[in-house]
């Protein structure tokens, strides 16, 4: 099984999909990468949906990849006597470490970091941002507030402190079990949200040690873009978490973040993923507005490489529909001249390594021969990052030995992934290249196809053949 299309798609598990027939149906219509969100479920379920996914993998003989998403330092409020109140615009609200329940007057905030970062003037923002609170006087231990915005509140509801860099890690006690289970489950990416800094993603990487899962930072905080490139740099794939960022910082600022993010990861060859309310109006209706349409498309001619839905498959009425019109979306941009065009223009020059030399070569290559595929050799998946890096206009059949990396490699723009016996001489290579762009439905008797390795084979680090193969009638 085949997809036609480059760009991949990020379906999130929940209620609306948590039935094996509605995952299998939703990696049959176009889900190559399912995220668990530890924000919701309890670890039974994501054991089960771990179970699901591993069996409909087997069934279709094709590799899956895993996303467990760790909630991160998410800050709330505390809960209030009656479960909500009414905040009214002009009126006075405070902020405290206290734990007795709140009312309309003043409500539990148990982050003593918030307040080391508030000064009088800032902005706190409840529920998404739809509660709007203006700093007054403040302390170590309270705030004095006025409501700028107002409306209901109700308890543990999400609080931002945009334009502060606080002085929180990004794995709470709660992600650190999370992510202890979520290896003991062997996901192939984990998501680590609010990444403020690069020496998160370190203190990340030190948890997991050597064990076989790639780190996705979420940019979701502006303060993290100061950073960007170093992020990047340490982060085996980023995500545009516009959900957030929307909160933190003026709804403008976010399309023009959200190519920013891609470009550095881009140029770096690191995996991009935009998200959040893609197709949002789908969480109750069968079908996307136009702008939401739009916005897909735009994800996809920034050079995104994957797109991901949320509430969309996890919550809503239509996550079948859903992932089905984002295929088609997807689908019809890759097909468009000027898609290739807007992608050639931004090619990124290779890096001085004999990996992008080849990986540049056999997108020439491919190109003046016009192949039918570029396959891959790869043992830690480096190879196949950097032919995707160049935005071929083949298809990259991915092949590797092990089984963490064909999963991994999901996530990555135009990668095919097939797990493959290592190989031992330049016949079999030949051999097994043909046979599995043939078996695959990516080449036919009388094509070409370009293939890269490194000799020796089967080792990680050396990419330094490129070999073009006709396969045979
Ligand atoms: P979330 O992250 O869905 O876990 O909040 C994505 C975002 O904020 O956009
Ligand atoms: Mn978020």
């Amino acid at each position: 099984m085949r997809r036609i299309r480059n760009a991949k798609i990020i379906a999130t598990l929940g209620p609306s999909s948590a039935t094996p027939a509605m995952i299998s149906a939703l990696f049959g219509a176009g889900a190559d990468v399912f995220r668990l969100n530890f924000s919701h479920g309890s670890h039974a379920e994501h054991r089960q949906r771990v179970e699901t996914i591993r069996e409909i993998e087997t069934r279709a003989k094709r590799p899956i990849a895993i996303l467990a998403d760790l909630q991160g330092p998410k800050l709330r409020v505390g809960c209030f006597a009656e479960g909500r109140i009414r905040l009214e615009a002009g009126a006075k609200f405070r902020l405290d470490l206290e734990s007795k329940p709140g009312d309309a007057r003043r409500a539990p905030l148990p982050h003593p970091e918030i307040f080391a970062a508030l000064r009088p003037g800032m902005d706190l923002l409840l529920d998404d941002g739809r509660i709007r609170l203006k700093v007054e006087f403040c302390g170590p231990d309270f705030a004095e507030t006025r409501v700028a915005t107002g409306g209901d509140l109700s308890d543990h509801k999400g609080v931002n402190v945009p334009g502060a860099a606080l002085p929180v890690s990004p794995l709470t006690p709660k992600d650190i079990l999370d992510l202890d289970f979520a290896l003991s489950l062997e996901v192939d990416w984990i998501a680590l949200s609010f990444v403020q800094r690069p020496s998160d993603l370190v203190a990340a990487r030190e948890r997991i040690g050597d064990r076989p899962v790639r780190l996705l930072a979420k940019l979701e905080k502006p303060q993290a873009i100061d950073h960007l490139d170093d992020i990047v740099e340490l982060a085996d794939a980023v995500m545009v978490a516009r959900g957030d960022l929307g909160v933190e910082c003026p709804p403008e600022i976010v399309p023009v973040l959200q190519k920013r993010i891609i470009h550095a990861c881009r140029a770096a060859g690191k995996p991009v993923v935009v998200a959040t309310q893609m197709l949002e109006s789908m969480i109750h209706a069968a079908a996307p507005t136009r702008a939401e349409s739009s916005d897909v498309a735009t994800a996809i001619y920034d050079g995104a490489d994957a797109v991901m839905l949320s509430a969309e498959t996890a919550a809503g009425e239509y996550p079948l529909e859903a992932v089905t019109i984002m295929d088609r979306i997807v689908a019809a941009v890759e097909r468009d001249p000027w898609y290739r065009m807007v992608t050639d223009a931004s090619h990124q020059a290779p890096q001085h390594t004999g990996r992008d030399a080849i990986s540049a070569a056999a997108r020439q290559v491919a190109h003046t021969l016009e192949a039918a595929a570029i396959v891959t050799y790869t043992s830690s998946g480096s190879t196949t990052l950097r032919a995707a890096r160049e935005r071929p206009e083949q298809p990259i059949v991915s092949l590797t030995a092990c089984i963490h990396v064909a999963r991994q490699m999901a996530l990555v723009w135009g990668a095919h992934s097939v797990r493959q016996a290592d190989i031992h001489d330049f016949a079999e290579m030949v051999d097994h290249a043909i046979r599995v762009a043939r078996d695959e439905g990516f080449a036919q008797g009388g094509d070409t196809i370009v293939i890269t390795a490194g000799v020796p084979f089967g080792h990680s680090g050396t990419t330094n053949i490129l070999r073009v193969a006709e396969c045979y009638g």
